[in-house]
């Protein structure tokens, strides 16, 4: 048996040699009873497809409670290393203290790869109870930046002398009258920059483009926070018009040329970009977007945005289709090939150990890594396997709950009934 060679990533394509080490973070909480479950999947499929000739070798790295405990250190330089040189790598949750402590292992992940892109596709499986009508309207791929804004961490906590001096400074120095409060107030900053936003509106693009989809919709709150999100969508729809001119038609080139305003003119965007057989890049602001993903979901593809703003999108969206049991993602810097697969939920550590929860996001968020490989054929085995099982009305918890005659399975029983379609259908 081969023990296994590293990925390469040369003149921007990975090389994946038949027996890839690939790097796993079991995760914490909840963290090793869905990694367990899953990693048996990913297995049998692999085998299934490619009988012997191809198989991963999987290789653990630490992170997280695991980490601390056996050695004093939440993300060990090692692991960091691990995944810089193997490339390709999957994690489970991990835990972060809210409102103290240490910062987020994730964002600390994201940031020391400089993953810049989080990319979250929302699509519905059939069989999954949804609480909307049409949840099948929804097939979009988020691409939520990863490095910049509001989550690049810089917070000053009230009190702190370091808070005070900034606070003196935009006051004394920079006339700032709008603290509301300054005496008791806490301090966050949200850098957000042209290269930031260009890298990852470009692959936004150039997703869309490749996989033939409608349109690129910048989201942002550029109404309220002019020179942050607002330059987020100026900086992207000039990158489209830069980069992709004959590729591409923008609702701000359009905005010029009408006087229709509002939804009808990016309606009539749409119908200019589809006759000129290119791609509509348009733009949404955040609040807006969160009532048409009910109300008219069908009328986005690629939604590209930024951090936070992507992160509450996430949620919401994978609700529609089904709850963040299932939802999966993964954090991509294009650049230089490295990329870090990963559920979107956290560590639900009330239900640490029961072999209770959904591996859903984990399983997704593998089959993702494997087309993110060039195993489409894995990939498309275990969305099918799935999906079966799910049909068949064997389901954990959560989907039990909002189903009539479901079959309630434990996390590892989940598996087992994916592993038997993937075997046997
Ligand atoms: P959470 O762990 O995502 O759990 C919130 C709720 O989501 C759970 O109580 C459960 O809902 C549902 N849920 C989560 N995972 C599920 C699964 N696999 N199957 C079915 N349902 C699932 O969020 P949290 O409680 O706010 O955060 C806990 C910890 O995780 C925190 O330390 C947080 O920082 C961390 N976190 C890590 C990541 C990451 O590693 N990427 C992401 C987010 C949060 P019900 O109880 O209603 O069934």
């Amino acid at each position: 048996m081969s023990s296994g060679e590293k990925i390469k990533f040369l003149n921007g394509k990975h090389e994946v040699p038949d027996f890839p080490v690939i790097p796993y973070i079991i995760g914490d909480g909840t963290g090793p009873d869905i990694w367990n479950a899953s990693v048996r999947i990913f297995d049998a499929s692999v085998e299934k497809v490619f009988r012997g000739k191809k198989k991963i070798i999987w290789k653990e790295v630490l992170a997280g409670e695991k980490a601390f405990n056996l050695t004093g250190n939440w993300l060990p330089k090692e692991t960091l290393d691990t995944f810089r040189d193997h490339f390709v790598g999957i994690k489970g949750p991990l835990t972060t203290p809210v409102g103290e402590g240490m910062r987020s292992l994730n964002v600390a992940l994201r940031q020391e790869l400089d993953l810049y892109t989080c990319y979250r596709p929302v699509r519905y499986f059939e069989g999954v109870p949804s609480p909307v009508k049409k949840p099948g309207l929804v097939n979009m791929h988020i691409f939520r930046e990863n490095t910049e804004d509001i989550y690049a961490g810089i917070e000053y906590m009230h009190g702190n002398p370091d808070t005070e001096k900034l606070k003196d400074f935009l006051i004394r120095e920079m006339g700032i009258k709008k603290i509301r409060f300054p005496g008791t107030s806490s301090i966050g900053i949200k850098p957000v920059s042209v290269e930031g936003t260009e890298r990852l509106v470009r692959q936004a693009i150039k997703f869309a483009l490749e996989k033939r989809l409608p349109s690129v919709t910048l989201v942002h709150k550029g109404n309220i926070m002019k020179f942050t999100e607002g330059s987020f969508m100026k900086w992207g729809y000039a990158l489209a018009e830069r980069e992709f001119a004959d590729k591409v038609f923008t609702w701000d080139q359009y905005k010029k040329i009408t006087s229709t305003q509002g939804e009808k003119a990016a309606d009539e965007a749409q119908s200019v970009a589809v006759s000129q057989g290119k791609l509509i890049i348009k733009d949404v602001i955040a609040d807006a977007f969160l009532q048409q993903i009910l109300t008219r979901p069908a009328d986005y593809s690629v939604i590209a945005t930024l951090n936070l703003n992507g992160d509450y999108i996430s949620d919401a969206l994978a609700a529609i289709v089904g709850g963040i049991g299932i939802a999966p993602g993964a954090n991509i810097n294009f650049d230089t090939g490295h990329a870090i697969f990963e559920a979107t939920h956290g560590t639900a550590p009330r239900y640490a150990g029961q072999d209770k929860v959904n591996p859903g996001s984990v399983i997704l968020s593998g089959a993702l890594m494997l087309e993110y490989l060039g195993w489409n054929e894995v990939a498309s085995l275990i969305y099918k396997s799935l999906e079966n099982t799910i049909l068949k009305k064997k389901v954990t918890y959560d989907f039990h709950r909002l189903m009539d005659n479901a079959i309630l399975l434990k996390t590892s029983e989940f598996a087992d009934a994916i592993i038997n379609h993937i075997q046997t259908d």
